[in-house]
């Protein structure tokens, strides 16, 4: 059975795609969209050795040689001009993401939407998006096992569309800001609690130009997160 957190990226996945997922591991992703119908092909791309063994293993078990291709190779290399039109990138740090976007840049002209779920610094993802005129369409933040996950949906378009305020709602997430689902509230109690105990050493420790500057960059984020925390 599929994890939440991989059942909700799939979710964001456009009927009919061809889609490549990046950083596969088992490839459960791509089996389980085209296995579902969603989509008729997928490349699984991995860079590793262990992983796009796992890969390969995985989609030959499932008897699905014909639909998924498992290539090894650094990030979007794995994919031909054209070839793609979603990429989802999941289970990694966001700066990871926002790298991998960067370098492959040119194989994104055919890509119609991007699902991302960066583990931390989804910040760095929704800047690196921004910078090159994605338009976040959809954001997702959900709970399983105890950690907090959060999906970025972006197609091309207006990237500063759903900003208002920008530096806040690229840490917290515009469309998230919006929902302050649970799973939200509950992710920024917990930086904040953070952030908060960072802030008392701190405070505790021999003043520098490095401390100021790390206390003021803490209260600012304190601020802002404590205006969207409900009372
Ligand atoms: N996407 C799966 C998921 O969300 O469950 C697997 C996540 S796993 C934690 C991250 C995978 O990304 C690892 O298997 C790693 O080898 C792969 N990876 C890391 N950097 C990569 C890159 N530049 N290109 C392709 N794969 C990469």
């Amino acid at each position: 059975k599929l994890s939440q957190r991989l059942e909700a990226v799939a979710n964001y996945i456009p009927r009919g795609s061809r889609l490549a997922d990046i950083g596969s591991d088992h490839a459960y992703l791509p089996c389980y969209a085209v296995k579902k119908g969603v989509v008729p092909f997928a490349v699984a791309g991995e860079v590793v050795e262990g992983p796009y063994q796992s890969a390969k293993r995985q989609v030959k078990m499932k008897g699905l040689d014909e639909q998924i291709i498992v290539r090894k190779g650094n990030g979007l290399e794995v994919i031909a001009l054209g070839e793609i039109d979603c990429v989802t990138i999941a289970g990694m740090g966001g700066a990871l993401i926002a790298s991998i976007l960067e370098e492959g840049k040119n194989k994104l002209d055919s890509v119609k939407r991007l699902i991302l779920q960066p583990n931390i610094s989804a910040l760095t993802t929704r800047q690196w998006l921004l910078d090159n005129a994605w338009e976040l369409i959809a954001e997702e933040i959900l709970e399983e096992d105890d950690k907090i996950y959060e999906i970025v949906v972006a197609e091309k378009g207006d990237p500063l569309k759903p900003y208002k305020n920008l530096q806040k709602e690229l840490l917290l997430g515009p469309l998230l800001m919006k929902q302050s689902s649970a799973p939200f509230q509950k992710k920024w109690r917990n930086e904040l609690k953070n952030w908060q105990r960072i802030l008392k050493q701190l405070e505790n420790a021999a003043e520098s130009e490095e401390t100021i500057l790390k206390k003021k960059e803490l209260n600012e984020k304190i601020r802002m997160v404590e205006e969207v925390l409900d009372k």
